[in-house]
């Protein structure tokens, strides 16, 4: 079942109480997705919350995209479902020892990426997802098969001079004679 996704989450109520969420985020909502790149339909989530056996806050993410963009080699419409996931680490950004804390762990094997938020400070699940959005999309997204424009191998070239403007300067350079 789809259900709209909250705008926030307090991480600490949501680790107490185990929170399970799955749901939706609308498209439109992520304004950070650089142009060509799209989000074409509501974004799939899910979300656990949870105290590990250290007594650590932990939340799992997940979410899947349909993503649209311009394939970097023949510059034709591409689409693709981009997934990512990540579990992060909740530290009280009022405790003085979470360096220290962060020390002794460091042995351990898995690494979390680390929010540190105030007792009862709200975050933001729209700002946490379009991040991971941002960070899994592709450097130079392409077809799997598909001809370089131009037929050449190499990387596409940047956008000729617009003749346009060439035209404008020139007739600048006339007008002040
Ligand atoms: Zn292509």
């Amino acid at each position: 079942m789809s259900v709209p996704f909250p705008d926030k989450l307090d991480p600490w109520r949501a680790a107490r109480t185990g929170l399970c969420l799955e749901g939706v985020l609308a498209a439109r909502e992520f304004t950070r997705i650089p142009a060509p790149g799209q989000v074409l339909a509501p974004v799939r989530a899910r979300l656990k919350a949870g105290v590990d056996g250290n007594g650590l806050v932990r939340i799992d993410l997940w979410l899947e995209a349909e993503m649209s963009w311009q394939c970097q080699r023949c510059l034709n419409p591409l689409g693709w479902t981009q997934t990512a996931a990540r579990t992060f680490e909740v530290r009280d950004s009022q405790d003085q020892h979470t360096d220290s804390q962060a020390l002794g762990r460091a042995g351990t094997d898995v690494e979390y990426e680390v929010i540190t938020a105030a007792r009862g400070e709200l975050l933001s699940l729209q700002d946490l997802i379009e991040d991971e959005l941002l960070l899994a999309l592709p450097f130079a997204p392409m077809h799997e098969n598909c001809k370089p424009i131009l037929g050449t191998t190499d990387a596409p070239r940047l956008k000729p001079d617009n003749p346009f403007a060439a035209l404008a300067a020139l007739q600048d350079r006339n007008n002040l004679k």
